[in-house]
């Protein structure tokens, strides 16, 4: 059932005081109507993350206008101007094909993009997802420079939907791997590109309103949480 405005008030203070520096709650809202955002607004919420084009673009102009918007979802390439307008990340990169549509949709737009790149975890929700080799490859492979219009902040993934928590820490263990295994690597790049983009890779999106918790121990600096904000979405 949809929270009123002073249980997500209660809701997001509760979230709010589990978290160390550093880390960003992301309220995911999709579904949800403007009333409820703007009560998450109005408690002090910024950073809003939606997950279908059409849903995200409708919102976007009736919340205020410092709301910040991440977009969460798959995003096919054909809707590509109803989200990078208004996302100040887009999240859930999941496939080559997309992140070459992004980067030129930014070089004709003359935009840089903040991308977050999705590994593909958890076998059974979601067939959406690069694979490792596919992100090394990426950004770490001979081609980087050819991305002028993206920019690499970091990776997101979804962990396996189970009660098992011990599946739920091996996936956030490998996320988390891989991330500072490509931070050390943009490291040790010897220029200033690759001291540029080591500085960029600052962002690992882990953690959902059921094991956001155990996301934190694995070093998530972006949560995306929804049902625990606003109830339970009504399809
Ligand atoms: C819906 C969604 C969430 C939030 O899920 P809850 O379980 O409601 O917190 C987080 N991340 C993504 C990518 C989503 O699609």
């Amino acid at each position: 059932m949809e929270q009123n405005g002073h249980s997500i008030a209660l809701n997001l203070s509760a979230i709010r005081s589990q978290l160390p520096d550093g880390v960003r709650l992301v309220a995911v809202s999709k579904f949800h109507p403007i009333p409820s955002l703007q009560a998450a607004y109005d408690a002090g919420q910024r950073l809003f993350g939606e997950n279908r084009p059409q849903e995200f673009s409708a919102k976007v102009p009736q919340m205020p206008a410092d709301t910040e918007w991440h977009f969460i979802g798959h995003l096919q390439t054909n809707k590509l101007k109803l989200v990078l307008p208004y996302a100040s990340l887009v999240q859930s990169v999941d496939s080559l094909h997309l992140l070459e549509a992004i980067d030129r949709w930014g070089r004709d737009n003359q935009r840089v993009i903040d991308v977050l790149l999705e590994l593909h975890l958890g076998a059974e929700q979601t067939k959406h997802g690069l694979t490792e080799e596919e992100i090394l490859q990426i950004v770490l492979g001979e081609t980087i420079s050819a991305w002028t219009s993206v920019r690499f902040k970091g990776l997101m993934g979804m962990a396996t939907n189970t009660d098992n928590e011990a599946r739920i820490r091996e996936d956030f263990s490998r996320i988390s791997h891989l991330f500072h295994h490509i931070r050390t690597q943009l490291e040790a790049i010897p220029s200033p590109e690759g001291r540029e983009r080591a500085a960029c890779w600052t962002e690992l999106s882990i953690g959902m309103s059921g094991d956001w918790r155990i996301a934190l121990e694995y070093g998530a600096t972006l949560i995306r949480v929804g049902t625990a904000i606003f109830g339970e979405r009504e399809y």
